[in-house]
């Protein structure tokens, strides 16, 4: 057990992020399941646990940086040094941009860009150091635009040109990085947009599923199956690409 490879979740406490680790425990690395909250990263742990994994709950904003050092120092003192990092930690503050606030603006872009910025930073001294890394970073099919999302399409986009900057920057110490751009995934995020725009969220789901060409809505469980592919040995000369997991083009 002490020889799995250490893997960082960011976001890990529910959602997309929460089966992530659990995916990441199942194939075989030990997971820090960090969350702003980490009281609240418990079920997550707890789920890995009984699965026969090994998992640390760890409290961090990745959008603060004395917070983010030191939330990975204790990854690698109480885990071991981290060697995959999936930036999956997200917020929404949707509004038409006559609406939208300086903060629903700053909110966004700290949590994802800041955020993985500052995560990728951290872990990768121990990456290049081991001189072997995988960061995998979640974008959205929000990144080609969608409406009354101006601040987290342009993180979103942001995440993909950050993400093929520093598999360029990267590579040479045998670390890649690649980014996951979700469609519609069954989350807390997609019910509470289900509650802004004022519809059931199972009828929110029935309107998406007929526009996806597969005829389904997403689970995070597809999104974690990617995640797997890019943190794994076999995806070792894929890097700095950016999937669609939308059951179509994009959702
Ligand atoms: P979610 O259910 O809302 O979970 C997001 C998690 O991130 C929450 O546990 C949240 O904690 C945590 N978080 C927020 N701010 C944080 C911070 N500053 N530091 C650390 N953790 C923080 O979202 P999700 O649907 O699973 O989405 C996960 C990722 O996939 C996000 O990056 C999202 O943008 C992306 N994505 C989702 C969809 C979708 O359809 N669901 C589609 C495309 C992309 P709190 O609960 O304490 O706020």
């Amino acid at each position: 057990m002490s020889e799995s490879k250490v893997a960082i979740v960011t976001g890990a406490a529910r959602g997309i992020g929460a089966a992530t680790a659990v995916r990441l425990a199942r194939d075989g690395f030990a997971v820090a399941v960090c969350d702003l909250d980490e009281a609240a990263c418990a079920g997550t742990v707890e789920a890995i646990e009984k699965d026969g994994g090994r998992a640390l709950a760890v409290g961090v904003d990745v959008a603060d940086s004395a917070k983010v050092s030191a939330a990975v120092e204790r990854v690698a003192a109480e885990l071991g040094p981290p060697l995959v990092l999936v930036n999956n930690a997200g917020i929404i503050r949707d509004n038409l941009l006559f609406k939208m606030t300086e903060d629903d603006w700053d909110a966004v872009l700290a949590v994802h860009l800041r955020g993985a910025f500052l995560m990728s930073r951290a872990a990768q001294a121990y990456m290049t150091k081991a001189g072997w890394g995988r960061i995998v970073n979640l974008s959205s099919t929000s990144a080609l635009g969608n409406r009354g999302q101006a601040n987290y399409s342009a993180a979103k986009a942001g995440m993909q040109g950050f993400t093929k900057t520093l598999a360029i920057e990267l590579g040479k110490f045998g670390i890649t990085v690649n980014a996951v751009a979700p469609g519609f995934i069954v989350t807390d995020m997609t019910a509470a947009t289900a509650e802004r725009v004022g519809v059931d969220f199972e009828v929110f789901q029935q309107a998406a599923a007929k526009e996806i060409p597969v005829r389904r809505v997403g689970r995070p469980e597809d999104i974690a199956a990617m995640v797997s592919f890019f943190a794994g040995e076999e995806s070792s000369f894929v890097s700095g690409q950016v999937i669609y997991v939308a059951g179509g083009p994009k959702a």
